[in-house]
């Protein structure tokens, strides 16, 4: 495979490798996917012109700066058709449900932010909800379902993300919840499932600090830890998407209660509810505020000096370094990007949390891991979504006969 090209996924036909070479480096004239793919020129022709007429390319004359002259003739670029679809992402969160609403190029066209998934709810009741959410969603852009051609989904838990299963999310009463099949029989359109972990690390890639990197590693911290490691540009996700579960690594042999019903993981010690679990059992800092606000108000008086709560906070921050130190032994990836809504806060990425991790990485000499922090709010995650329903609906596409779709 060409080194120019870090991200080639999906079936590697020649039709889905010359799309996936357009969507990563659009405007590219044919000669450049030509070399990226090493399909012959006649090849790329031919592949380029199926897409044409399918509707989901297009030819734009290069601009000037980017403008190479040949015998006089401005290059012939090709890029992804925006109007080919309007596809949704969502986020669901505890605490909001944002919809991102984007063209087929990525291009963001409205976002919404709804209420909270909260509190848990059965699986037909969730599926309700995010129904609810879409259609204000869409409403408040002027849009109708029949707008849509996708919808891509982020959801915490263990979520077999290709068989769009949902073996167990904090967010549903049953287990074993086949999601996806339900909110396309809802939709009637198709969706896309995945762990939002996983989603943030596609949205770093497409949109992000990932853009550049082959191997890196996402980490996310707001209800729970979530990870998204990306392999040679390929999203890592395990079998049945049980991997890259970094919050249910053991840090504490018998350590504190999880909710997953086991003890001593990460997230016990690195989660709102175990810092809250400390400031109820210690202090009476937070009592009498309600749920919602209770992280603001130790977080603040953290901040302020307050003795208890700075030790809740620090002790998080050295387990959390633990964890992070734990994954660059394993991977050694090139970056690491710490993203989250929880980046308002800072506390746990902090310097003094870098400086600790680094104490507890083995020393190989050579150029080491670079830990980026990303401070995007809840969008991220639903642009990852909504990366994610373009992909499926450009497999979808690109595997279906040629239609009058242009
Ligand atoms: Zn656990």
């Amino acid at each position: 495979m060409n080194a120019v090209l870090p991200f080639i996924d999906g079936r590697e036909t020649g039709t889905s490798l010359v799309f996936s070479v357009i969507r990563q480096t659009s405007p590219v004239p044919r000669i450049d996917i030509a070399k990226a793919t090493g399909l012959s020129p006649a090849t790329v022709t031919s592949v380029t012109a199926d897409l044409i007429a399918k509707g989901l390319i297009q030819e734009v004359r290069a601009t000037s700066a980017s403008i190479t002259m040949k015998r006089g003739r401005p290059r012939i670029n090709l890029k992804i058709r925006g109007d080919a679809h309007l596809v949704a992402g969502m986020k669901l969160s505890d605490k909001l449900t944002t919809v991102v609403i984007v063209d087929f190029d990525g291009k963001r066209v409205a976002d919404y932010s709804g209420s909270s998934i909260t509190p848990i709810r059965s699986a037909s009741r969730t599926v309700e909800f995010l129904e609810q959410t879409l259609i204000a969603a869409l409403d408040s852009a002027g849009l109708v379902m029949a707008d849509i051609s996708g919808i891509g989904i982020g959801i915490a838990g263990f979520v077999d993300a290709p068989a769009g299963h949902v073996h167990w999310s904090p967010n549903i009463t049953e287990r074993d919840v086949p999601l996806q099949q339900m909110l396309r029989d809802k939709f009637k359109i198709p969706a896309f499932l995945d762990n939002d972990a996983n989603l943030v690390a596609i949205a770093e890639q497409r949109f992000g600090l990932g853009k550049k990197a082959r191997n890196f590693i996402v980490v996310t911290v707001e209800q729970g830890v979530g990870m998204g490691i990306v392999i040679d540009g390929k999203i890592y996700r395990g079998m049945h998407g049980r991997g890259a579960e970094l919050g249910h690594t053991k840090v504490h042999l018998d350590g504190a209660l999880c909710r997953c019903g086991q003890r001593g993981c990460l997230e016990a010690y690195v989660g709102d509810y175990a810092l809250l679990r400390e400031a109820n059992t210690a202090t009476d800092l937070v009592a009498g505020t309600s749920t919602e606000l209770q992280m603001e108000v130790l977080l603040e008086a953290a901040k302020n000096g307050d003795g208890m709560a700075t030790s809740i906070i620090r002790r998080a921050g050295r387990m959390f370094a633990m964890g992070l130190a734990n994954v660059v032994n394993i991977f050694a990836p090139e970056l690491i990007i710490l993203s989250g809504e929880r980046m308002q806060y800072d506390f746990l990425y902090d310097d003094w949390m870098i400086e600790e991790m680094k104490k507890s990485i083995v020393q190989a000499g050579g150029k080491s891991t670079e830990v980026k922090v990303h401070k995007w709010g809840d969008q991220m995650w639903a642009m990852g979504a909504a990366a994610f329903a373009i992909d499926g609906i450009a497999e979808i596409e690109l595997t279906e006969p040629r239609s009058n779709a242009a």
